[in-house]
């Protein structure tokens, strides 16, 4: 069975490669952080709770992060397996999941500091069809518009100067000490985060095997 966590800091690619992995395992790809804008554009009750934490790129409090997780982990399609994208992002989540969802593997992406502000400062997504671009290294066809659907992109408030600065503080705090968890635990399969998309998706998927 493949129940997979992806670990790795903000604008490593978690999201790209965890949904093209999900596509080829036929499993969910779970990623908390769509999750949660799904909700705060719903304007639900924990969607209102989260927004600001969001925006600020600050962790959203565990209490809404694992009742969303929790109800979509319920779900029928996550039977067979699943990708945690985003989840857990530190120690107590974790041990929350172990009472709620097995793990197989923790694939841990990592790239040097510099990269990830450059993707993260150029990334652009579609607030239609999710479908995420980089002004540098993955344009659109028509500048500022959607190559899928021609809605106008956006960044993501997170994606700005200061709230890059507090997402990567963040993780440094309270999210590496994971691979430590999990490390005591064999589950850690590093993985080369260097390159074009299409590479690391070799590595990945040869770190996932055959489940
Ligand atoms: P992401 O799309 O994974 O970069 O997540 C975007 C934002 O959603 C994060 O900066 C947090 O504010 C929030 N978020 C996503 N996943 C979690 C989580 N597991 N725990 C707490 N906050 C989260």
């Amino acid at each position: 069975m493949h129940r997979i966590v992806l670990l790795g800091p903000p604008g490593v690619g978690k999201g790209t490669q965890a949904s093209r992995l999900a596509r080829e395992l036929a499993i969910p790809h779970l990623s908390t952080g769509d999750l949660l804008r799904a909700a705060v554009a719903a304007r639900t009750p924990l969607g209102r709770e989260a927004e600001a934490h969001m925006a600020a790129g600050r962790l959203v409090p565990d209490p809404i992060v694992l009742k969303i997780l929790e109800e979509r982990l319920a779900a029928p399609d996550c039977r067979g397996g699943y990708i945690l994208d985003g989840f857990p992002r530190n120690v107590p989540q974790a041990i929350a999941l172990e009472s709620i969802a097995p793990l197989d593997a923790v694939l841990s992406l990592d790239l040097p500091e510099a990269t990830l502000i450059g993707r993260l400062s150029g990334r652009r997504v579609c607030p239609t069809c999710q479908a995420v671009y980089h002004l540098a290294t993955l344009p659109p066809k028509v500048p500022g518009r959607c190559d899928k659907d021609g809605a106008e992109l956006v960044q993501r408030p997170d994606d700005r100067p200061e709230a890059i600065a507090t997402r990567l503080q963040v993780y440094h705090e309270q999210t590496t000490p994971l691979l430590d968890h999990y490390r005591q635990r064999g589950l850690v399969r590093p993985v080369d985060a260097r390159g074009a998309p299409e590479e690391v998706y070799r590595r990945l998927r040869a770190g996932v095997g055959s489940g």
